[in-house]
């Protein structure tokens, strides 16, 4: 499958030293995990050291994620860091006429294909990892929260629902042992 999201990282490894920023805006399309809004946007910067390829930036996205409570979708801002180094073999061009630099192929989860960094599963693998990992709506877990009520209204219908909600509730209280 042919990516169009291929960035070429030779002009930074193979001249070890140099800074190559690149802007970056993805759509990433066909996530499912979760609803982007918009694009992804940051920047990369890219350096060599001979051995090791560095990438730094900083995304940021809008995505729509559930309330861990009441399941309403709630709209957040996610922005997060990207700080990756990756072996690199080989001599750079820069220094030498018969080799080059290579960016070590990694077999678990790769990010390259050649000198070229795959620019979307970067910004996904980072996106992933810093969504929030319980969000809640403005009514947090103590408040009374309008949006759960009128689900677990309408789950009433369904006989499963209501006991969803009596253990979550037996659940949240203390002293709520003392019951049973
Ligand atoms: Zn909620």
């Amino acid at each position: 499958m042919k990516r169009d999201d291929l960035l070429d990282l030779n002009d930074a490894l193979q001249h070890p030293g140099r800074r190559v920023a690149v802007d970056i805006a993805t759509a990433m399309p066909g996530e499912s995990e979760f609803e982007l809004l918009g694009e992804v946007e940051g920047f990369i910067e890219a350096v060599s050291t001979g051995n090791m390829l560095l990438l730094t930036g900083e995304f940021q996205a809008r995505c729509i994620v559930d309330c861990a409570r009441c399941g309403a979708p709630l709209e957040k801002e996610v922005v997060y860091p990207v700080d990756e180094q990756f072996p690199v073999e080989g001599t750079p061009s820069a220094f030498a006429s018969d080799d080059f630099a290579k960016v070590v192929p990694e077999e678990d989860y790769p990010l390259f294909e050649g000198n070229a960094l795959m620019v979307e599963a970067l910004v996904h693998q980072g996106l992933v990892v810093n969504l929030p990992v319980q969000p809640l709506c403005r009514h947090g877990w103590d408040e009374p929260c309008p949006e759960a009520e009128a689900r677990g209204m309408t789950r009433k219908v369904f006989d499963e629902g209501r006991h969803e909600f009596d253990r979550l509730a037996s659940l949240k209280s203390p002293d709520g042992e003392s019951e049973e």
